[in-house]
């Protein structure tokens, strides 16, 4: 089966014929049915993201069920499935503590299957490694059984897949955030993928203002139609002035989905006394916050990290399918871009150049 490789960093992916064996105990095999272009991956392929090599990219996506391995009674050949990109033990202090999205076991494990071994192997014999345990740029992947949620009929695949990634992890950060509240001022630094989301789900929560805060102009026009209410340019203006200008004083909650040290500060700045600083955005691994940190005292501020929406991804998939089916979100809107799997490198060229909406691998 064909699959896009890291062999190196700073070079493009190699789309090449793998070897696939067959699922184990709790193992699932799946089709490929679509896969999201994130930046989350191309943080691996610039070496500003750390991970074993060769690596299968790709931790956003769906597939249908071919196979399953002993023991997996959760699903059976046919299902079609959001896959998550986080899959959870059950065991660890994480898992059984309420936030599988941050389970031990999967984090030690990485790039291989939960029995630490994996199931990839190119021409030369050489193993192959899967991006969480998913590595959705390949036409098949074996995944853990709990990487898999099954989804209706009438969800299409490239829906499903987004929802694995950036519409839970944006709508997730805002409706699963304790300090949201509805009718809240909500900011929003960085509206690609993820932001877009937050941007809905701000809507969800009935925020009173949304304001879009990008450096793409192209971003910032195409948010509009998710909900945001205002919008900043960042390439032309001072952001935090701006934002504070437009509430009155600063905003109640900031989200952070850029991904970088400078944003982050700049989200905790836009905050009114008591307002809450979300840093969704993955930075570069090296990246450092120069925090004024005075102010977060005497204002009384909160800065908090969030992971795959703050809560189990299964749960957070029901809800999103819930707004999506009942139209509330628009995930398919979102699309703007389709590649096959060979054109993957341009993929990611387009997701760097800045382009608005989502692209995605459609596999047949
Ligand atoms: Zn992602
Ligand atoms: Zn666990």
């Amino acid at each position: 089966m064909k699959a896009a490789v890291l062999y190196e960093i700073h070079e493009p992916l190699r789309v090449v014929d793998l070897e696939i064996e067959d699922p184990k105990a709790g193992e699932v095999k799946v089709n490929v049915g679509a896969a999201g272009i994130c930046l989350s991956d191309h943080h691996f392929m610039e070496g500003t993201g750390t991970t074993v090599r060769p690596v299968v990219l790709g931790h956003e996506g769906s597939g249908i069920v071919s196979e399953v391995g002993p023991g997996v009674t959760a699903v059976k050949p046919g299902d079609r499935c959001i896959l998550s990109f986080v899959s959870h033990c059950g065991n660890c202090t994480m898992c059984q503590s309420g936030s599988p999205q941050l389970c031990l076991t999967n984090r030690a494990t990485g790039v291989r299957q939960f029995d630490g071994t994996t199931r990839l192997k190119d021409g030369e014999g050489q193993a192959v490694h899967q991006l969480s345990k998913i590595s959705v740029f390949a036409e098949q992947s074996i995944v853990p059984a709990q990487a898999c949620h099954p989804v209706p009929a009438d969800v299409p695949l490239e829906v499903a897949a987004l929802i694995g990634c950036c519409v839970t992890t944006g709508v997730g950060a805002v409706i699963n955030n304790p300090m949201m509240k509805a009718g809240a001022t909500v900011a929003v630094f960085g509206v690609g993928g993820v932001g877009v989301n937050v941007i809905q789900g701000a809507r969800l929560m009935n925020a009173s203002r949304i304001i879009a805060v990008d450096i793409k102009r192209e971003k910032l026009d195409f948010c509009k139609r998710f909900g945001a209410t205002d919008f900043v340019d960042a390439s032309k203006v001072d952001p935090v002035v701006a934002v504070r200008e437009l509430t009155g004083g600063g905003v109640d909650m900031a989200f952070e989905v850029f991904g970088s040290g400078k944003t982050i500060a700049q989200c905790v700045d836009v905050l009114r006394p008591n307002g809450t600083a979300v840093m969704v955005g993955l930075a570069p691994e090296a990246d450092r916050a120069s925090l004024e940190v005075t102010g977060i005292v005497r204002n009384q501020k909160h800065l908090m990290g969030c992971y795959y929406g703050s809560a189990s991804p299964h749960e957070t998939f029901n809800k999103v399918l819930d707004f999506y089916q009942r139209g509330l979100i628009d995930i398919s809107g979102q699309i703007t871009r389709r590649y096959s799997l060979d054109q993957i490198n341009e993929a990611f060229e387009d997701l760097v150049a800045g382009k608005a909406g989502r692209g995605v691998i459609a596999y047949s």
